[in-house]
């Protein structure tokens, strides 16, 4: 069932009204008719629209736009110093160590597959089943070992313990796992996970997608070799991401991307071919223009986020997770998925089946009866969400609904309530 304007225009006033759980900032959708309703976007853990510092920051520096690395020229060095600076900033924010290389990428994904780009050959790679497609499918090529879903965190490291003590000693080896998931919004045992991976001489990657958002992180005190994270999770939406980490494995290897801005020095051979020397910083793995606004945002949202205090941003929203839960805990059509168990630390991602109805009409009904936004599907976490719904979703598609009873068509809501989420 597609939302068509006409369904929402058919809203119910109280629904405007209503107050509703809002995790995020609520944003007014004007109406053709007039209008405007209370559209609450509980959709950030895919996607976030930009904080308004992030606007405002992005809006003053726009006029000021120049070549980063590519210029002589006062808007060219003024850009190629935002960006650099941005560079450091965001290594604060990830408490890097002094020797850490930040590398600016497009997104989470981009960040783990440079990173699956680098590793040294023979390297033994292990990441549980339950990871997001973004951290479980980049090792192509690789002696990668899947780990069967752990149900507590303790667990996890056990796993991770056993499956290293397997491993060959004189091979090196990468542990990938999620600082926090996507479709429980459950917290890994990081700080653990690193003691293990690093007991048997392994190093350990951090996808952060969903930790950054919601947690201080400390590259260094949680003594992860790297971490991954996307600027459009982290209110900056402007197609930049981040690989942070040891410098060596990035720089033993090939540029992830050939070209201006990898190279320091490119001649002719006498033999017709040519000869280039890499960069041996970040800029290695940083071919082509870079996306300076992008990088300026994901630099603007970290200090955003870092003057809010991560102590008050967490705070409320453990608030309105509890209340959310309470909420969803009363209706006993719904099913909240969870892999560690209700009492679990989990940051402010929710994800629940509703009996009697498939994910995505329901997630239609939420947006045009109630004005909602929800994301619904498998996630891009196949096997975690098959794990988590014990069967094998209806439709298995890329974006496919983790159905509760398959089959089953909405209900006409009739201005009734079929599901609350308060
Ligand atoms: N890892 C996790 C836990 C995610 O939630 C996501 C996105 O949903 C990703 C990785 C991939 O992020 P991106 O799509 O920005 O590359």
């Amino acid at each position: 069932m597609s939302v068509r304007p006409a369904a929402v225009l058919s809203a119910p006033a109280t629904a405007a009204a209503a107050p509703l759980p809002v995790l995020g900032r609520d944003v007014l959708v004007p109406l053709v008719t007039g209008g405007e309703v209370t559209y609450a976007a509980l959709d950030y853990a895919a996607s976030a629209p930009a904080l308004q510092r992030v606007w405002d920051d992005v809006a003053a520096y726009a006029p000021y736009y120049g070549s980063v690395h590519r210029g002589a020229g006062y808007l060219s060095q003024l850009s190629t110093d935002l960006f650099e600076a941005s560079r450091a900033t965001v290594a604060e924010f990830l408490g890097c160590r002094p020797d850490d290389q930040v590398v600016f990428t497009r997104s989470t994904t981009d960040s783990l597959n440079l990173l699956a780009a680098v590793v040294p050959e023979g390297t033994q790679v292990y990441v549980f089943e339950t990871e997001h497609h973004a951290s479980l499918l980049p090792w192509r090529g690789t002696d990668v070992t899947y780990l069967a879903a752990p149900r507590t965190p303790r667990q996890a490291v056990d796993s991770i313990r056993s499956a290293l003590a397997g491993c060959d000693p004189e091979r090196p080896a990468l542990v990938c796992v999620t600082g926090a998931s996507n479709v429980t919004g459950e917290l890994w045992p990081v700080r653990e996970l690193a003691a293990a991976a690093h007991e048997h001489g392994a190093r350990i990657v951090l996808d952060a997608a969903q930790l950054a958002p919601h947690h201080p992180l400390d590259v260094a005190g949680l003594d992860v070799d790297w971490v991954a994270f996307s600027g459009h999770k982290l209110y900056a939406p402007f197609g930049s991401g981040v690989l942070a980490g040891r410098a060596d494995w990035l720089q033993d290897a090939e540029p992830y991307l050939a070209g201006g801005g990898a190279s320091r020095r490119v001649a002719r051979r006498a033999d017709g071919g040519v000869d280039v020397e890499w960069h041996t910083t970040a800029a290695r793995h940083e071919a082509g223009s870079p996306n300076v606004i992008g990088v300026y945002s994901i630099a603007s949202a970290c200090r955003a986020l870092t003057d809010a205090g991560f102590d008050r941003l967490v705070e409320r929203e453990q608030h309105l997770v509890a209340r959310v839960r309470a909420g969803l805990a009363e209706v006993p059509e719904v099913r909240v998925l969870s892999l560690f168990g209700d009492d679990a630390p989990r940051v402010g991602v929710i994800s629940f089946v509703v009996q009697g109805w498939n994910s995505s009409h329901f997630a239609a009904a939420l947006s045009a009866e109630y004005g909602i936004g929800v994301r619904d599907g498998l996630f891009c976490a196949h096997p975690l969400v098959r794990t988590l719904l014990g069967t094998e979703p209806q439709d298995p598609g890329e974006c496919g609904a983790p159905d509760a009873e398959p089959g089953e068509l909405p209900q006409p809501s009739a201005g009734g309530t079929p599901i609350s989420l308060r």
